[in-house]
């Protein structure tokens, strides 16, 4: 078995775009510009939210952070997004999740300007991606790809089934898995609540992507011998041994079922780290198709 290490992965590609933001300096053009807009005070989106800024300064990107008040109305956001869409010295936006309820989710991604979603969550963007044209690929799908790729994970005739349907995990995921691209060509399975036989279907998988945010639901004995496990959920689970009053878990129990993997991403420092070295990713070429007109957006 063998751990996939997004922490080393992701280094990997934000020492590449290290380089590659050096260059852009040094021909005179602007670095690539992230705005992250938060709203309210919810403990773990103030953690992705400055994961991805540090990220930001790690790299050499500009980074700004805009805080509302969990009261902030519709409107003011729609308005502040709107400002954002306008500005020429931004490139990537991205509003973090979940927002309050009397804020329509939908209607803050619908406002966001296709050519500044970095998080792929636009239905343009979610649209190019279903039809295999060049766009930007939701960051967590496109991190789980990237970890395929750095460590050569042959995908094409396998059997992926993928745990979860959401718009900005399982559903991608299973987009990606089944396109022509590379690390795609695979037969993929999507299950979800309402499936039947989950645990058989999970043992003829070859990978197994789980994304459903039910802590070590899957278990040793829905896996395969060999398997490529990856394990995408995070849920925080109340533990008072930890300074911080809790510890991650993942979808996967990854004690039982590591043994029978051949490859297994832990939780933390799997998948997490994978999706914010995408989202660098994404914010890098946004910034390279305002500079380089024509520049397409590549998969
Ligand atoms: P979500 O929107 O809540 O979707 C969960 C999906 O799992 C739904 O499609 C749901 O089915 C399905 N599901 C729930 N219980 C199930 C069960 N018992 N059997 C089969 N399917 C079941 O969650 P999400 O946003 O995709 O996130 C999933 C997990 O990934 C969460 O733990 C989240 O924190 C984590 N996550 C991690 C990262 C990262 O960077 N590592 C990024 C995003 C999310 P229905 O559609 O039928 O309800």
């Amino acid at each position: 078995m063998q751990i996939l290490d997004g922490k080393l992965a992701a280094q990997a590609i934000k020492d590449g775009l290290k380089l590659e933001v050096a260059q852009l300096a040094a021909n005179g053009k602007e670095v690539p510009h992230l705005v992250a807009i938060l709203v309210g005070n919810n403990g773990a989106s103030e953690t992705y939210v400055a994961a991805k800024v540090k990220a930001c300064e790690e790299v050499g990107f500009k980074s700004t952070l805009i805080r509302f008040e969990a009261s902030i109305s519709a409107f003011k956001l729609l308005d502040t997004i709107r400002d954002l869409n306008g500005d020429p010295e931004v490139d990537g936006i991205l509003v973090q999740l979940p927002l309050p309820d009397h804020i329509s989710a939908e209607e803050v991604i619908n406002c966001i300007d296709p050519a500044k979603d970095v998080d792929g969550f636009h239905p343009s963007t979610v649209g190019k991606l279903v039809l295999g044209q060049p766009t930007y690929i939701p960051a967590t799908p496109y991190g789980i790809m990237l970890l395929l790729e750095y460590y050569k994970i042959e995908t094409k005739g396998k059997h992926a089934v993928v745990i979860g349907r959401s718009n900005i995990v399982g559903r991608p995921m299973s987009v990606l898995l089944s396109g022509s691209g590379n690390y795609g060509n695979a037969t993929v399975t999507i299950c979800h609540s309402h499936t039947k036989n989950l645990k058989e279907i999970c043992a003829t998988a070859d990978i197994i992507v789980a994304a459903l945010g039910r802590p070590g639901f899957v278990k040793e004995d829905m896996v395969k011998e060999g398997a490529v496990i990856i394990d995408v959920g995070i849920t925080r689970i109340d533990d008072s041994s930890k300074k911080s009053g809790y510890r991650l878990s993942g979808d996967v129990d990854f004690a039982a079922v590591a043994p029978k993997a051949s490859f297994i991403t832990p939780v933390p420092g799997g998948v997490g780290p994978m999706t914010i070295a995408a989202l660098m990713k994404n914010t890098f070429k946004a910034c390279a198709l305002k500079h380089y007109d024509g520049f397409l957006i590549q998969n």
